[in-house]
């Protein structure tokens, strides 16, 4: 059997490796480097795949949050809700931008913001929601985008983990994940759904004025070369990553499909475990499972991860601490047990390896085990 990786990155390379090495040695005979071609090609590309009027390459998804709220024009002290179960980019853009980042609980069924906490957290100063569609699933964004509408506010949508996943509203009206607000932000970290071989990231946006200035703040605040009419950043994506995203894209709906028929495996076979809890599909988003993470109920999680390791299963813990106690972003407003479902999910939650390209003799090896330790004596008498 080969061996289980958490994201078996290598065998998605050797399965399409003449194309991108191709693609590799041809960008670098054109020595375009940076917003070359290659750049341009893969930005209408994207455009067509997502069905949005503007996409900007950028140099990684925390600067696609980062370029996009600078976009905005917000102002020190302007409040920005976000979710306080996530992975930590989404609030340290807002706080290095010296906005203030609100956070929320999640939903415990889909462990996204939960919109009931975003409505009382709303104050005067709230200039914008930022819903993270975690773990590749989308947040409630009708509720979002009539909250947003309601009051006045941004929606950046960090859709980091859920590229591809589709999002149905109540009248029918089918958009992808990134789409649906006034910006949309990427990453193209080489694990995620469409990943490149070092960092990248892009934003999305129908809205064409916001689309010209957030291109000028990534690419130092200058719309003619030399000429600088905002004070911006430096984040392009690099052409040798725009060419291997090209030949990735046509297959990210074969990859989210295969990554959703893992997921179907998994909860079959972990369906009727007592003391797990099998992630939701929500009946409004499709899910791209970027992870698939169960929630463990009385059951001795760190001793369950050694079990496994010991087997050569590797999982992990996204994400162990809510972003309210990390020592980073501790603040008088926040104690512990503020955030309830945040909290509870960081002691319970466990991904396991999810990859397109899992085989059935490491699917079956890999919940084989999973059953063998709960119906061994490792539950705990809690
Ligand atoms: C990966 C990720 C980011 C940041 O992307 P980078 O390209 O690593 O900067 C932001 N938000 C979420 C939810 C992510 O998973």
């Amino acid at each position: 059997m080969r061996k289980i990786q958490m994201v078996d990155l290598l065998r998605q390379y050797e399965e399409i490796q003449s194309e991108i090495d191709q693609a590799i040695l041809s960008t670098i005979r054109t020595t375009a480097f940076i917003n070359g071609p290659e750049v341009k090609s893969f930005q209408k590309e994207l455009e067509d795949y997502l069905h949005v009027n503007h996409v900007i390459p950028c140099a990684n998804g925390t600067d696609a949050l980062q370029v996009a709220m600078m976009a905005l024009n917000l102002q020190p002290g302007d409040e920005v809700i976000t979710a306080s179960f996530t992975y930590v980019a989404t609030a340290e853009v807002i706080a290095l931008l010296k906005l203030k980042p609100v956070l929320v609980d999640v939903d415990p069924d889909t462990f996204c913001i939960d919109t009931e906490e975003i409505r009382k957290a709303i104050t005067p100063k709230t200039k914008a929601i930022v819903p993270v569609h975690l773990f590749g699933q989308c947040a409630d964004m009708e509720e979002i985008l009539s909250i947003a509408k309601e009051h006045n506010l941004y929606v950046i949508e960090d859709t980091a983990q859920a590229i591809g996943a589709e999002y149905t509203f109540s009248d029918g009206t089918v958009k992808k994940a990134g789409t649906m607000g006034t910006f949309g932000c990427t990453s193209f970290f080489p694990s995620k759904n469409l990943g490149c071989y070092g960092d990248g990231g892009a934003i999305f946006t129908n809205d064409e004025e916001l689309a010209k200035k957030t291109r000028m703040i990534a690419n130092h605040g200058q719309r003619v070369q030399y000429y600088h009419d905002e004070i911006g950043v430096n984040s392009r994506l690099d052409s040798i990553q725009a060419a291997i995203l090209r030949c990735k894209l046509p297959h990210l709906d074969t990859y989210n499909k295969k990554r959703l028929d893992v997921a179907l495996f998994y909860n079959a076979a972990f369906g009727e475990l007592e003391n797990v809890i099998t992630p939701c599909i929500d009946s409004q988003s499709s899910h791209v499972f970027h992870q698939y993470t169960l929630r463990l109920q009385g059951i001795d999680r760190e001793a369950l991860r050694k079990y496994l390791a010991e087997q050569e299963i590797p999982a992990m813990i996204y994400y162990p601490v809510p972003l309210h106690l990390q020592k980073a972003y501790s603040d008088s407003r926040y104690q512990e047990g503020q955030f309830p479902v945040t909290e509870e999910l960081c002691r319970e939650v466990i991904s396991l390896p999810m990859s397109p390209n899992l085989d059935p003799e490491q699917l079956n090896y890999i919940t084989h085990h999973f059953k063998a330790f709960l119906t061994s004596n490792h539950i705990s008498q809690a």
